[in-house]
């Protein structure tokens, strides 16, 4: 796949000679053209990946003289790092991630999941659906306060602003500015688990040995970003130590893209943001239809040689009056008949300027049992850091925004009617500002200057 969008050219032009991001293979040529012994590529791989160093002199396998070497050659470790955090009541941080050239982008973390990925049949999914203090049907929302720190799930930016310009979408209102490399969005996943002293593959001596779940559903559309993005899962699968099996990639509907995925030897499993029922609602809020209709995405997802318990999600932003009604649930229906798929209904959050309405939470349920009444698996997901711009659609640069009006101003019938999810009556709303440490335990609310 290209990666550019439009005929420009959206590579990073950054001088930096970044470690973090090569592979293997890239590491065992530096190893040669610096006469090192090939056997020390492995050793800043696992430096790089594993130990998660932040320096170079911290990689303490190799002798000072091949570090200085390395340092001479014009090389730094070059992880982005994160430059201001904000946390939501209900846990949820968002930060903001520097890259080497200033750019940025955002991350959120979710200390209890998304909710997204009960019933897709992996890990997460299993492990959410054996707990006992979640009841698990479809037909539930998925809403219940997280009894402990159990899984958390990362989302990930993949391209600096988006070029797809989605109508609902606040990320679209930045355009595009460029593409992130393989680095720098495997670097964002480093950064946060670094953040909160999270340690991947061993499942004794922390308490931050969490099972994390990434989602590929932050700024930017991965598929217009193809070949860093399949980078950097395989640096995360096979570097990091995150199984491909808890990480979904979403895309807005790339044909060309979802074709090349359904060949790859390692990768996440797939939502597409099908967000209409029939191509002309779709074209109104999404105009990539026009170069890739509905059937066309349809055809191209159904390549994909889906492993045993495996699900493709449909991502569905439900619109107040544009897409929200029965007759669209019925044609939902029609065209996902006879896959393995589940349907994730994501009530459409609101930002400024964006001339759409929510739906009433009588047409979001309405909408869900007519899915779930037809055999088809339906979760809502819940709004997550909706106070801080975190949720779905909202990530925008901080830097662009005011602080969020008070949600209980006008009060949201579809906030989560689990109080603990929602910003609480007295809370004022969360701002952004320098990065605040981790808390040792969750607080009720950080508000952060
Ligand atoms: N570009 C990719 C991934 C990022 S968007 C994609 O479009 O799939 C992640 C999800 O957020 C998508 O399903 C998108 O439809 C949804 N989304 C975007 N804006 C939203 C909003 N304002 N409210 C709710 N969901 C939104
Ligand atoms: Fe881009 Fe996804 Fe937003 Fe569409 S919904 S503009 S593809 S980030």
């Amino acid at each position: 796949m290209p990666n550019n969008t439009n005929g420009l050219n959206l590579d990073p032009k950054s001088s930096e000679k970044a470690l973090f991001g090569m592979s293997l293979a890239d590491l065992d040529v530096l190893a040669a053209d610096l006469a090192a012994k090939p056997y020390r590529a492995r050793q800043i791989y696992e430096a790089l990946y594993r130990q998660r160093v932040s320096a170079v002199d911290e990689i303490s396998a190799l002798p000072a003289d091949l570090r200085q070497a390395i340092r001479s050659a014009g090389y730094t470790v070059g992880v982005p790092t994160i430059v201001q955090a904000a946390r939501s009541v209900d846990g949820t941080e968002r930060y903001l991630v520097q890259m080497a050239d200033g750019e940025t982008v955002e991350t959120v973390w979710m200390p209890d999941g998304d909710g997204g990925e009960r019933g897709d049949g992996s890990p997460a999914a299993s492990e959410e659906e054996a707990s006992p203090e979640e009841e698990a049907s479809p037909g539930s929302q998925q809403d219940s306060a997280s009894p402990a720190f159990r899984r958390s799930t990362i989302c990930v930016s993949s391209q600096v602003g988006c070029a797809v310009n989605c109508q609902f979408c606040l990320t679209a209102k930045l355009g595009i500015r460029r593409n992130l490399t393989a680095g720098e969005i495997a670097g964002q996943v480093t950064a946060v688990l670094n953040r909160h002293n999270v340690s991947i593959g061993s499942s004794r001596g922390n308490g931050n040995t969490a099972r994390i779940n990434l989602v590929f559903m932050g700024m930017g559309e991965p598929f217009l970003n193809y070949a860093a993005f399949m980078q950097s899962v395989r640096l995360l699968v096979e570097g990091v130590g995150i199984p491909e099996s808890r990480m979904t990639v979403s895309t807005s509907g790339i044909e060309p893209a979802i074709r090349s995925f359904a060949g790859e030897a390692i990768r996440p499993k797939l939502a597409l943001s099908l967000n209409a029922s029939n191509d002309l609602v779709r074209e109104s809020i999404m105009p990539i239809t026009r170069k890739w209709n509905i059937a066309s995405l349809l055809d191209a997802v159904r390549t994909i040689p889906l492993k045993t318990r495996e699900w493709v999600t449909f991502e569905y932003v439900l619109l107040g009056g544009i897409n929200d009604q029965p007759v669209h649930a019925r044609e939902v229906l029609a065209l996902l008949s006879g896959m393995r798929a589940k349907v994730n209904l994501i009530v459409w959050n609101p930002g400024p300027g964006i001339p759409y309405t929510q739906p009433s939470p009588e047409a979001v349920a309405l909408f869900q049992k007519t899915l779930i009444a037809a055999g088809m698996p339906t979760y809502i997901r819940r709004p997550r850091g909706r106070d801080i711009y975190a949720a779905c659609g909202q990530l925008k640069r901080t830097i662009d925004l005011k602080p969020t009006p008070d949600p209980n101003s006008n009060p949201d019938p579809n906030m989560n009617p689990n109080p603990s999810m929602n910003p609480s009556p007295d809370s004022n709303p969360a701002t952004i500002g320098p990065l605040p440490p981790v808390p040792a335990k969750a607080p009720a609310l950080v508000s952060i200057r």
